[in-house]
């Protein structure tokens, strides 16, 4: 079973992506913020984390730096799950840690095979 770990602050988007991969057959988690998604990935060592940009306190970009300081999630792919797209911005994301970059809002016809092809890569 491929486990994915879902982060994001925004409930609605939360429980969208988790239904859609749910149905697709992926063991989903989810965390509502940075500190959170920290607790659940190194609990559950998911093989693959989407994770929010713009959530408070801790970014997702923070989470992600830490998420690979830290020696028992190191290994675990972080992908960006952002409606942030400007020019410039998937290579800006891309240069600073995170695995890929999948756009928001979701399309759920396409999403759970987008995160299978993370998967595979
Ligand atoms: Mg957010």
């Amino acid at each position: 079973m491929t486990t994915i770990l879902i982060v994001d602050d925004n409930l609605l988007n939360l429980e969208l992506a988790a239904d859609v991969l749910e149905l697709a057959d992926f063991d989903v988690i989810t965390a509502s913020s940075g500190r959170e998604s920290i607790e659940k990935a190194e609990q559950a060592l998911p093989d693959l984390i989407l994770m929010d940009l713009r959530m408070p306190e801790m970014s997702g970009l923070e989470a992600m730096l830490e998420l690979r300081r830290n020696k028992i999630t190191s290994h675990i792919p972080v992908a960006v799950l952002t409606a942030s797209a400007m020019k410039g911005d998937e290579q800006r994301l891309l240069q600073s840690g995170f695995f890929a970059y999948l756009e928001k809002p979701i399309d759920p016809s396409r999403f759970g095979n987008q995160v299978a092809d993370l998967i595979s890569k």
